[in-house]
């Protein structure tokens, strides 16, 4: 009998302590509000949503660096008083800053600097006049963007550890890598606290880290820029695949052209290329985003090459240009690189009229 008792209680220990196992091993999904979109952060493994709950932690405080509009925000405050000090005639701004947007600075302006200024964190002095963070759009003035671009050049900033020197007039905009930068930030938060893979939708910026349970690759669609739902599947392991689309936020000035977010460093406008949507897969979200945002200033022919001489991190594309058949039905033509020849369907058949395959 004390042996039968024995043996039972070793089992309901057994069976307690498989079903610790088993609840440790979870999976957690959150959906909520943040940088001016919708984020989604799913993970599996141990301890899921507490990892979860500490990102989302992560994400509030780097919205709070990094917006340009919020009110408690540090580089809110760093271009208003870099206003301020053009403003009483001073040459610049010296502060210094949070250690946790060092590296975002740094990053950014190192991407500004490889895409030869394609990619440029210090457009906010452009990119407010035609009210893309206001959402009150105007096509301003052209002899006030040209105005506006002497403050646009990121070379002319110092900084080092501690401190940062801003020539008066400069101003940082975040929005073209900010997205990527956070995803990165999230993974290793949930790495750290115990998450084996998940995925993270950062309004349509999509990160995948770890291998699944089945060992299948992610599946990751990728929005049709001129119609509803998804135009390409994409199957990868893991990495960033990340979308800047002119689709996005545009708007039809007086003259009845379309202007998107999306402004050539160079000129001060709006990108109008033919480009619609632009995604880079990458190891990186932060370099994913940038770079996004860069080959879609680039254009065609200049992306194309920028990927053949990139020796830099790897990278695969996936450019989308409209063009206009006969019958003025919107066509697109795409070209992505060969390494993605095996990971990629397309789905939506009809709006493409040509797609080109590019080896190095
Ligand atoms: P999305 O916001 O659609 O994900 P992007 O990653 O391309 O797309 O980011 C666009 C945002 O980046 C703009 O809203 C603006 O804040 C900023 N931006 C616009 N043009 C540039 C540029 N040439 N370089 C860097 N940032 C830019
Ligand atoms: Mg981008």
């Amino acid at each position: 009998m004390k042996n039968i008792k024995y043996i039972f209680t070793i089992l309901i220990l057994f069976c307690f302590l498989g079903s610790c196992t088993k609840s440790d091993k979870n999976y957690a999904k959150a959906s909520f509000e943040a940088m001016d979109t919708w984020m989604t952060i799913q993970c599996w493994g141990k301890d899921c949503e507490n990892a979860i709950s500490i990102a989302r932690e992560e994400v509030t405080s780097l919205e709070k660096l990094m917006s340009t509009t919020k009110e408690d925000s540090h580089i809110k405050s760093l271009n208003q008083k870099s206003e301020n000090t053009l403003l009483s005639d001073q040459n610049s701004v010296v502060e210094n800053l949070p250690p946790d947007l060092l590296p975002l600075i740094d990053f950014s302006l190192q991407m500004a600097e490889t895409t030869k200024g394609a990619f440029n964190p210090c457009l906010y002095p452009v990119t407010r006049t035609w009210g893309f963070t206001t959402g009150t759009y105007k096509i301003p003035d052209e002899n006030l963007i040209k105005e506006k671009l002497v403050y646009t050049d990121y070379e002319k900033i110092k900084f080092d550890d501690e401190k940062i020197i801003l020539p008066a007039g400069m101003m940082f905009d975040f929005g073209g890598i900010g997205k990527g930068y956070t995803g990165d930030k999230i993974i290793q938060i949930l790495k750290n606290h115990g998450a084996e893979y998940g995925i993270l939708d950062l309004g349509g910026n999509v990160q995948a880290f770890g291998t699944k349970n089945d060992g299948s690759p992610w599946k990751i669609g990728i929005k049709n820029p001129v119609d509803e739902g998804i135009i390409a599947g994409l199957s990868i392991n893991e990495g960033a695949v990340i979308t800047s689309g002119g689709y996005e936020r545009f708007f039809t000035g007086d003259d009845g052209k379309k202007y998107i977010h999306i402004m050539d460093s160079f000129s001060g406008y709006p990108v109008n290329n033919g480009l619609v949507s632009v995604t880079i897969i990458a190891e990186s979200g932060a370099y994913a985003d940038s770079l996004s945002t860069a080959l879609f200033v680039m254009g065609i022919e200049e992306a194309v090459n920028f990927w053949k001489n990139n020796t830099d991190q790897f990278f695969d594309f996936i450019l989308m240009k409209q063009i206009s058949s006969d019958s003025e039905e919107i066509k697109l033509e795409i070209i992505y690189s060969d390494s993605l020849k095996d990971k990629i369907q397309i789905l939506e058949t009809s709006c493409v009229e040509e797609i080109k395959i590019i080896t190095k």
